[in-house]
């Protein structure tokens, strides 16, 4: 028999880390083989939460072959070289004008990709305060507060943005039973100082859009009886890339005259991989020319509207390959499939007796928001959401509403692409189960159902 060292066996049949705790704290000094490196991410990421089984997420989980293959292949292009990838530059170029037809721009526009909508937001309301700064300027008048004008169902972006660039967010609560904003609400936060309001196509907290339409009537009379051209930036994070295919008669976009921007995320229903969004102007005259930075770069002229310098090319590759792949019809096809199962689900659950579904009559994402209806004094939404992930791995958050509504406590299922039928039934029969254990065993203590609280908004 061969005579082997330790070091010997171990590179023949394992690896180091097998009885070696990993590098985690200071610079390592030496290498390691590539295998071992391997092995190691591999290792430590199998204990990783399973993405197939993640309904929290809005964001994208799966891609056919083909879009993996182009990601793959494109890994090493950077986007902002525009001079030595003009391609690249192009086919971004081509998803916005087909972004700006999709949401029926009336003339000549512009946009760019984003890291996510959280980007697109950031720079969205940047424009809306200058073009603001601009109109008060022409008047003389002082640019000293300015105020920006959106609902409790907002993502937590909104905030940060009014945070991170010194604008006075005028919050408007929601209510029990009442979980968007409308008109009446946004009425009294109005005046000069207003940059904006935000409109909401498709909330985190239960999927339904803002009443933008009325808000834009509002908007238009405001403009007519007081003078103050006020502009909408419509949140689309999820919904711009639903609401065209599941509900093309619904007015949301640049149909109303004083929506002029909208922001969408490309990794959630845009179905590409995370790291993309887009945000688009109603014309090019609603970008704010002081925000865009013309500079010569590597001999080239270039003008940059973006928070961010480099960044990969890939996803933005992968996201024309969808549009042209499935084209309307294949996004209608797959949001209809969504839909499909999402009240396949709604109705398994409201048929169980313990589950009150809400808001799934409306225009909606395909997803289902749901409560416990009657009394579980025992238990809660958390504990079921806890006990469904203990049992079977599933993924779905438990959460409370935001201020005047946060009584409220909801479970969210997203249902996604791959989610097949017989995976609608099987979750419906595993949260029958997780309840069953529940009604023995009893729920956690208040103070540990806190602790397994989820986020909501990505
Ligand atoms: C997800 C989401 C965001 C943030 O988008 P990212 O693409 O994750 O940066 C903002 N607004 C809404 C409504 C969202 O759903």
């Amino acid at each position: 028999m061969t005579q082997l060292t330790d070091a010997q066996t171990e590179a023949l049949y394992g690896n180091r880390f097998l009885t070696e705790s990993v590098p985690s704290t200071a610079f390592p000094q030496g290498g390691m083989p590539p295998t071992d490196a391997f092995r190691l991410l591999a290792e430590d990421l199998n204990l990783e939460g399973d993405p197939q089984r993640n309904l929290a997420t809005f964001v994208t989980t799966w891609m056919e072959p083909e879009a993996q293959r182009i990601i793959a292949e494109n890994l090493h292009r950077n986007f902002i070289d525009h001079a030595e990838y003009p391609i690249s530059a192009e086919i971004e170029q081509r998803c916005v004008r087909m972004l700006a037809d999709l949401f029926h721009a009336p003339g000549q526009t512009t946009g760019c990709r984003t890291q996510g909508s959280s980007e697109a937001i950031m720079l969205g309301a940047l424009s809306l305060k200058w073009k603001w700064k601009e109109r008060r300027e022409a008047e003389h008048a002082s640019t000293d507060r300015p105020n920006l004008v959106f609902g409790a169902d907002v993502h937590v972006v909104w905030e940060k943005f009014c945070r991170y660039f010194d604008v006075e967010p005028r919050i408007i609560p929601l209510e029990v039973d009442k979980y968007t904003i409308g008109p009446e609400d946004v009425a009294p936060h109005l005046d000069e100082n207003t940059i904006g309001v935000v409109g909401v196509l498709g909330t985190t907290f239960t999927g339904h859009k803002d009443d933008i339409a009325g808000i834009n009537q509002l908007l238009l009379d405001v403009k007519q009886e007081r003078g103050l051209d006020i502009p909408i930036h419509v949140d689309g994070a999820s919904g711009a890339f639903v609401w065209p295919f599941l509900y093309p008669e619904s007015t949301w976009d640049f149909q109303l005259e004083q929506v002029r921007s909208i922001n969408v995320s490309g990794h959630k229903y845009g179905l590409v991989y995370p790291g993309i969004g887009w945000l688009v102007f109603r014309e090019t005259s609603d970008l704010a020319q002081d925000l865009v930075f013309y500079e010569n770069y590597l001999g080239k002229t270039d003008a940059t509207f973006t928070l961010n310098f480099s960044t990969g090319a890939a996803l933005v590759l992968a996201q024309y390959y969808n549009f042209v792949r499935l084209g309307r019809d294949g996004y209608t096809y797959v949001m209809r499939q969504m839909q499909q199962n999402a009240a396949a689900l709604a109705a398994n659950l409201r048929a169980s007796g313990r589950f009150e579904v809400i808001g799934d009559g409306q225009e909606q994402l395909p997803l289902v928001a749901f409560r416990l209806s009657g009394e579980h004094a025992s238990y809660d939404e958390s504990d079921i959401a806890w006990q469904l992930s203990a049992e079977r791995g599933w993924m779905v958050p438990a959460y409370t509403l935001p201020p005047r509504a946060e009584k409220v406590k909801i479970m969210r299922a997203l249902v996604k692409q791959t989610m097949s039928r017989e995976q609608v039934e099987r979750l419906t029969r595993d949260i029958a189960d997780a309840c069953a254990t529940l009604d023995e065993k009893g729920g956690t203590h208040p103070a540990e159902r806190e602790q397994t609280k989820m986020g909501t908004g990505y």
